[in-house]
């Protein structure tokens, strides 16, 4: 219908760049840095993770690249960083978290990526963000860090997985660019399921009701204050999901590399003005399945 949504990719190498151009890639949604400092002894340095973000920028040229910053500890700890033995590790020192407690290991971080935006369209994204103290702190040190390096202004957006980032998404929306939803995340911390555990993997749904009422409130949010709202959790690459999600105003869906092509079809297949009154229907379902059966009756 017209309406523009972009598809790109959820990456983690310098490979994944160039295999997602390849597939028709609108740019990179999420990059996910783990990749880098994962299997090994000690902490990448600032010149070694510049020379990845670096070749991965000129790849992808001057299409978006959301860069996410270490998303660390929880499911993937790092012999080099010192943590405490955690009871509950997923909701103990992670990602945003873990960084701003070791400030000179995100320096180093945030120096290589803006070093390496000058490349291509670099963009910052922080992971389970809270709170607007945690926005702010962080963004503090970036502006430090523009000072130190004269660097260009760069977007900074943050990724929408706690369900208290979701509700408060209005008080957010003016000090970011962007929101980026991990679905991932926001269904496991929303439905209080571990997403990795294989007995409750029928019920971890991101159609949940519960879950597309924060995936709405998040976008509605985002459109208020003018800035973009995105998904780079697996269900924006589910065939049930893509009409919900679309009809509920994303602007983007960053998804699996091999998903990417299948995605885009299903996407120009669809009319948006269409799948609105079907979003709104979802989020009155009482349950993922009953959401289910709604899409399915729909385009039956
Ligand atoms: C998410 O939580 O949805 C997400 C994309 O991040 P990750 O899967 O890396 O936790
Ligand atoms: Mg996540």
């Amino acid at each position: 219908d017209g309406q523009r949504v972009d598809v790109t990719a959820n990456a983690g190498s310098i490979a994944d760049a160039a295999e997602a151009l390849r597939m028709g890639a609108d740019g990179i949604g999420l990059l996910r840095t783990e990749f880098l400092f994962l299997e090994r002894t000690t902490a990448p340095t600032e010149d070694e993770q510049f020379s990845v973000y670096n070749a991965i920028a000129e790849t992808m040229k001057t299409l978006p690249v959301i860069v996410r910053t270490l998303d660390i500890g929880g499911d993937k700890p790092v012999p080099y960083i010192q943590m405490k033995p955690e009871l509950n590790p997923f909701l103990g020192e992670r990602g945003i978290r873990l960084c701003l407690n070791r400030p000179e290991l995100f320096r180093e971080q945030l120096r290589a990526i803006l070093r390496a935006a000058p490349s291509g369209n670099l963009r910052i994204m922080f992971p389970m963000i809270s709170d607007i103290a945690e926005i702010r702190q962080a963004r503090a040190l970036i502006e430090e860090l523009h000072a130190e390096l004269n660097s260009p202004p760069i977007q900074i957006g943050i990724m929408v997985e706690v369900p208290s980032a979701a509700l408060v998404a209005d008080v957010l929306a003016p000090e970011i660019d962007f929101f980026s939803i991990g679905t991932n995340d926001l269904t496991q911390y929303t439905l209080a399921m571990d997403r990795g555990n294989s007995a409750l993997a029928s019920k971890h749904d991101g159609l949940h009701p519960a879950v597309l009422r924060l995936i709405a409130q998040t976008i509605d949010a985002a459109h208020k204050f003018g800035k973009r709202a995105d998904i780079c959790g697996e269900l924006g690459s589910d065939a049930a999901a893509v009409p919900i999600l679309l009809g509920l105003g994303m602007d983007e869906l960053s998804v699996s590399i091999p998903s990417i092509p299948t995605v885009k079809a299903q996407v120009r297949s669809l009319k948006i003005s269409d799948l609105q009154p079907l979003a709104r229907e979802a989020l009155n379902c009482s349950t993922a399945q009953e959401v289910r059966e709604l899409v399915k009756k729909h385009f039956d």
